[in-house]
Protein backbone atom coordinates (compact mmCIF):
# COMPACT_ATOMS: atom_id res chain seq x y z
CA UNK A 1 0.00 0.00 0.00
CA UNK A 2 0.97 3.33 -0.86
CA UNK A 3 0.73 6.25 1.37
CA UNK A 4 -0.36 9.36 -0.13
CA UNK A 5 2.20 11.91 0.90
CA UNK A 6 0.69 15.24 2.25
CA UNK A 7 1.30 18.32 1.11
CA UNK A 8 2.08 20.98 2.90
CA UNK A 9 1.48 24.64 2.84
CA UNK A 10 4.13 27.34 4.44
CA UNK A 11 2.32 30.99 5.16
CA UNK A 12 4.25 34.03 4.80
CA UNK A 13 2.00 35.66 7.46
CA UNK A 14 3.26 39.34 7.75
CA UNK A 15 6.09 38.77 5.48
CA UNK A 16 5.45 42.07 3.23
CA UNK A 17 6.09 44.09 6.81
CA UNK A 18 8.94 42.48 7.41
CA UNK A 19 10.87 42.16 4.07
CA UNK A 20 9.94 46.58 4.50
CA UNK A 21 10.90 46.82 7.59
CA UNK A 22 14.24 45.01 6.86
CA UNK A 23 15.13 47.00 3.01
CA UNK A 24 14.22 50.09 4.92
CA UNK A 25 17.00 49.64 7.66
CA UNK A 26 20.01 47.37 7.95
CA UNK A 27 20.87 43.83 6.32
CA UNK A 28 19.14 40.92 8.27
CA UNK A 29 21.89 38.82 8.04
CA UNK A 30 24.21 41.21 9.81
CA UNK A 31 22.03 41.56 13.18
CA UNK A 32 21.56 38.69 15.52
CA UNK A 33 18.17 37.19 16.52
CA UNK A 34 17.65 35.77 20.02
CA UNK A 35 15.21 33.12 20.28
CA UNK A 36 13.35 31.09 22.97
CA UNK A 37 10.75 27.84 23.06
CA UNK A 38 7.55 28.87 23.50
CA UNK A 39 4.48 27.15 23.34
CA UNK A 40 5.87 23.57 23.16
CA UNK A 41 3.10 20.79 23.17
CA UNK A 42 4.02 17.29 24.86
CA UNK A 43 1.82 15.02 22.25
CA UNK A 44 4.41 15.76 19.64
CA UNK A 45 7.11 13.11 20.21
CA UNK A 46 9.51 15.05 20.78
CA UNK A 47 12.02 16.27 23.92
CA UNK A 48 12.84 20.60 24.26
CA UNK A 49 16.28 18.96 24.12
CA UNK A 50 16.17 17.19 20.95
CA UNK A 51 13.67 20.17 18.97
CA UNK A 52 16.79 22.75 20.41
CA UNK A 53 19.08 20.54 18.85
CA UNK A 54 16.94 20.59 15.52
CA UNK A 55 16.44 24.39 15.56
CA UNK A 56 20.14 24.87 15.97
CA UNK A 57 20.52 22.10 13.06
CA UNK A 58 18.63 24.64 10.85
CA UNK A 59 19.64 27.95 11.81
CA UNK A 60 22.71 26.71 10.05
CA UNK A 61 22.42 26.56 6.29
CA UNK A 62 21.31 30.61 5.94
CA UNK A 63 24.25 31.33 8.76
CA UNK A 64 26.95 29.17 6.25
CA UNK A 65 25.95 31.25 3.62
CA UNK A 66 25.46 34.58 5.11
CA UNK A 67 28.65 34.19 7.03
CA UNK A 68 27.66 35.39 10.08
CA UNK A 69 26.03 33.47 13.74
CA UNK A 70 22.30 34.91 13.15
CA UNK A 71 20.13 32.83 15.19
CA UNK A 72 20.53 32.18 18.71
CA UNK A 73 19.24 30.44 21.18
CA UNK A 74 18.45 32.52 24.31
CA UNK A 75 16.48 31.52 26.87
CA UNK A 76 13.72 34.01 27.68
CA UNK A 77 14.49 35.82 24.79
CA UNK A 78 11.14 37.41 22.84
CA UNK A 79 11.32 35.88 19.31
CA UNK A 80 9.34 32.58 20.22
CA UNK A 81 9.44 29.26 18.34
CA UNK A 82 6.12 27.26 19.08
CA UNK A 83 5.29 23.88 18.60
CA UNK A 84 1.45 23.76 18.51
CA UNK A 85 -0.68 20.72 18.15
CA UNK A 86 -3.05 20.51 15.19
CA UNK A 87 -5.90 18.70 13.53
CA UNK A 88 -3.14 17.25 10.71
CA UNK A 89 -0.70 16.13 13.44
CA UNK A 90 -3.29 14.02 15.35
CA UNK A 91 -4.53 13.06 11.65
CA UNK A 92 -0.84 12.04 10.79
CA UNK A 93 -0.27 10.22 14.23
CA UNK A 94 -3.52 7.96 13.57
CA UNK A 95 -2.64 7.33 10.24
CA UNK A 96 0.67 6.19 11.71
CA UNK A 97 -1.20 4.01 13.71
CA UNK A 98 -3.41 2.32 11.34
CA UNK A 99 -0.28 1.70 9.18
CA UNK A 100 1.16 0.23 12.45
CA UNK A 101 -2.00 -2.16 12.59
CA UNK A 102 -2.06 -2.98 8.38
CA UNK A 103 1.63 -4.30 8.78
CA UNK A 104 0.35 -6.50 11.81
CA UNK A 105 -2.69 -7.42 9.97
CA UNK A 106 -1.05 -8.30 6.89
CA UNK A 107 1.12 -10.82 8.90
CA UNK A 108 -1.62 -12.47 10.54
CA UNK A 109 -3.38 -12.93 7.35
CA UNK A 110 -0.17 -14.45 5.85
CA UNK A 111 0.10 -16.73 8.06
CA UNK A 112 -3.63 -17.36 8.16
CA UNK A 113 -3.87 -17.86 4.18
CA UNK A 114 -0.54 -20.86 5.17
CA UNK A 115 -2.67 -22.70 7.01
CA UNK A 116 -6.12 -22.36 5.14
CA UNK A 117 -3.90 -23.86 1.97
CA UNK A 118 -2.34 -26.68 4.14
CA UNK A 119 -5.51 -27.74 5.25
CA UNK A 120 -7.29 -27.22 1.95
CA UNK A 121 -4.37 -29.87 0.50
CA UNK A 122 -4.70 -32.10 3.71
CA UNK A 123 -8.72 -32.07 2.35
CA UNK A 124 -8.03 -32.76 -0.89
CA UNK A 125 -5.76 -35.75 -0.64
CA UNK A 126 -7.55 -37.15 2.32
CA UNK A 127 -10.92 -36.87 -0.58
CA UNK A 128 -8.88 -38.67 -3.28
CA UNK A 129 -7.85 -41.43 -1.10
CA UNK A 130 -11.42 -41.33 0.12
CA UNK A 131 -12.78 -41.74 -3.57
CA UNK A 132 -10.44 -44.10 -4.86
CA UNK A 133 -10.92 -46.58 -1.88
CA UNK A 134 -14.74 -45.98 -2.17
CA UNK A 135 -14.48 -47.00 -6.24
CA UNK A 136 -12.43 -50.36 -5.05
CA UNK A 137 -15.41 -50.68 -2.84
CA UNK A 138 -18.04 -50.21 -5.24
CA UNK A 139 -16.55 -52.81 -7.73
CA UNK A 140 -16.35 -55.29 -5.09
CA UNK A 141 -19.64 -55.28 -4.19
CA UNK A 142 -20.97 -55.14 -7.77
CA UNK A 143 -18.54 -58.11 -8.95
CA UNK A 144 -20.19 -60.15 -5.79
CA UNK A 145 -23.77 -59.00 -6.62
CA UNK A 146 -23.56 -59.91 -10.64
CA UNK A 147 -22.52 -63.89 -8.91
CA UNK A 148 -25.43 -63.88 -6.66
CA UNK A 149 -23.44 -62.33 -3.32
CA UNK A 150 -20.50 -62.94 -1.58
CA UNK A 151 -19.42 -65.41 0.51
CA UNK A 152 -18.86 -65.25 3.99
CA UNK A 153 -15.60 -64.01 4.71
CA UNK A 154 -15.69 -61.56 1.49
CA UNK A 155 -18.85 -60.59 3.06
CA UNK A 156 -17.30 -59.47 6.29
CA UNK A 157 -14.36 -57.85 4.82
CA UNK A 158 -16.65 -55.55 2.99
CA UNK A 159 -18.86 -54.98 5.76
CA UNK A 160 -15.49 -53.71 7.72
CA UNK A 161 -14.66 -51.48 4.79
CA UNK A 162 -18.13 -49.62 4.80
CA UNK A 163 -17.51 -48.55 8.39
CA UNK A 164 -14.06 -47.70 7.48
CA UNK A 165 -15.14 -45.67 4.61
CA UNK A 166 -17.84 -44.27 6.93
CA UNK A 167 -15.33 -43.01 9.40
CA UNK A 168 -13.09 -41.71 6.95
CA UNK A 169 -15.80 -39.81 5.39
CA UNK A 170 -16.63 -38.33 8.71
CA UNK A 171 -12.70 -37.55 9.33
CA UNK A 172 -13.20 -35.43 5.74
CA UNK A 173 -16.50 -33.94 7.06
CA UNK A 174 -14.29 -32.53 9.45
CA UNK A 175 -11.45 -31.62 7.72
CA UNK A 176 -13.92 -29.65 5.18
CA UNK A 177 -14.98 -27.77 8.54
CA UNK A 178 -11.88 -26.67 9.55
CA UNK A 179 -11.28 -25.31 5.67
CA UNK A 180 -14.46 -23.36 6.02
CA UNK A 181 -13.86 -22.03 9.51
CA UNK A 182 -10.14 -21.08 8.34
CA UNK A 183 -11.40 -19.13 5.19
CA UNK A 184 -14.07 -17.33 7.59
CA UNK A 185 -11.78 -16.03 9.69
CA UNK A 186 -9.46 -14.64 6.39
CA UNK A 187 -12.65 -12.85 4.84
CA UNK A 188 -13.00 -11.39 8.60
CA UNK A 189 -9.26 -10.50 8.79
CA UNK A 190 -9.09 -9.26 4.89
CA UNK A 191 -12.49 -7.10 5.98
CA UNK A 192 -11.01 -5.61 8.71
CA UNK A 193 -7.75 -5.06 6.74
CA UNK A 194 -9.84 -2.72 3.82
CA UNK A 195 -11.82 -1.18 6.68
CA UNK A 196 -8.25 0.27 7.96
CA UNK A 197 -6.88 1.02 4.69
CA UNK A 198 -10.20 3.00 3.75
CA UNK A 199 -9.95 4.43 6.90
CA UNK A 200 -6.19 5.48 6.28
CA UNK A 201 -7.32 6.70 2.65
CA UNK A 202 -9.87 8.85 4.01
CA UNK A 203 -7.65 10.56 6.40
CA UNK A 204 -5.19 11.85 3.83
CA UNK A 205 -6.93 13.53 0.65
CA UNK A 206 -4.62 14.24 -2.07
CA UNK A 207 -4.01 17.68 -3.23
CA UNK A 208 -4.95 18.33 0.57
CA UNK A 209 -2.56 21.44 1.09
CA UNK A 210 -2.55 22.93 5.31
CA UNK A 211 -0.07 24.87 7.10
CA UNK A 212 2.35 22.98 8.73
CA UNK A 213 4.33 26.13 10.13
CA UNK A 214 4.35 30.01 9.88
CA UNK A 215 5.94 33.23 10.97
CA UNK A 216 5.10 37.11 11.28
CA UNK A 217 8.46 37.89 12.12
CA UNK A 218 8.30 37.89 15.70
CA UNK A 219 8.05 34.04 16.25
CA UNK A 220 7.92 31.19 14.41
CA UNK A 221 4.62 28.41 14.79
CA UNK A 222 5.12 24.78 13.81
CA UNK A 223 2.00 22.65 13.50
CA UNK A 224 2.58 19.75 11.70
CA UNK A 225 5.44 17.33 10.55
CA UNK A 226 5.89 14.04 9.44
CA UNK A 227 8.93 13.20 11.04
CA UNK A 228 12.39 15.21 12.00
CA UNK A 229 13.74 15.36 8.86
CA UNK A 230 10.67 17.26 7.81
CA UNK A 231 10.42 19.53 10.96
CA UNK A 232 14.06 20.81 10.61
CA UNK A 233 13.23 21.58 6.42
CA UNK A 234 9.93 23.74 7.91
CA UNK A 235 12.80 25.19 10.57
CA UNK A 236 15.04 26.03 7.39
CA UNK A 237 11.87 27.36 5.73
CA UNK A 238 10.95 29.32 8.77
CA UNK A 239 13.83 30.70 9.36
CA UNK A 240 14.10 31.79 6.06
CA UNK A 241 10.81 34.05 5.97
CA UNK A 242 12.13 35.61 8.96
CA UNK A 243 15.24 36.86 7.05
CA UNK A 244 12.74 38.83 5.08
CA UNK A 245 13.03 35.83 2.34
CA UNK A 246 9.85 35.72 0.49
CA UNK A 247 8.80 31.93 -1.26
CA UNK A 248 10.76 31.35 -4.46
CA UNK A 249 9.55 29.14 -7.35
CA UNK A 250 11.27 26.50 -8.07
CA UNK A 251 9.83 23.15 -5.89
CA UNK A 252 13.18 21.79 -5.49
CA UNK A 253 14.73 24.89 -2.97
CA UNK A 254 13.66 24.81 0.58
CA UNK A 255 11.67 28.38 0.09
CA UNK A 256 9.06 26.51 -2.34
CA UNK A 257 5.84 27.35 -0.66
CA UNK A 258 4.95 23.63 -0.41
CA UNK A 259 7.09 20.87 1.30
CA UNK A 260 7.66 18.13 -1.49
CA UNK A 261 9.54 14.86 -2.20
CA UNK A 262 12.46 17.42 -3.63
CA UNK A 263 12.56 19.57 -0.77
CA UNK A 264 12.31 17.60 1.99
CA UNK A 265 15.60 17.02 2.84
CA UNK A 266 16.05 20.97 4.07
CA UNK A 267 19.47 21.71 1.57
CA UNK A 268 19.45 25.50 -0.17
CA UNK A 269 19.24 25.57 -3.55
CA UNK A 270 20.67 27.89 -5.92
CA UNK A 271 17.20 29.98 -5.88
CA UNK A 272 17.85 30.35 -1.87
CA UNK A 273 20.56 31.36 -1.88
CA UNK A 274 20.44 33.65 -4.66
CA UNK A 275 17.16 35.26 -2.28
CA UNK A 276 19.24 35.40 0.63
CA UNK A 277 21.87 37.24 -0.85
CA UNK A 278 19.17 39.84 -2.29
CA UNK A 279 17.54 40.14 0.96
CA UNK A 280 20.46 40.49 2.93
CA UNK A 281 22.61 42.36 0.55
CA UNK A 282 25.62 39.89 0.60
ZN1 LIG B 1 6.69 29.96 3.58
Amino acid sequence: MKIIRTIILYAALGLSLVVLWHTTLRSPCSKTIAYDIGEFDSRFNISREEFLVIVADAEKPWEKKAGNDIFVYKPGARFKINIIWSQEQERLYKGTNIEKNLDTQQSSINSLQTRYQSAVSSYEKSKQNYENKLAKYEQEVSYWNERGGAPEPEFNQLQRDAENLDKQAQTINSQLEKVNTLAEQNNQKVENYNDNVSEFNDLFVEGDEFDAGNTDGTEINIYSYDGLQELETLLVHEFGHVLGIDHVDDPASVMYYLLNEQNQDGILQDADISALAETCRL
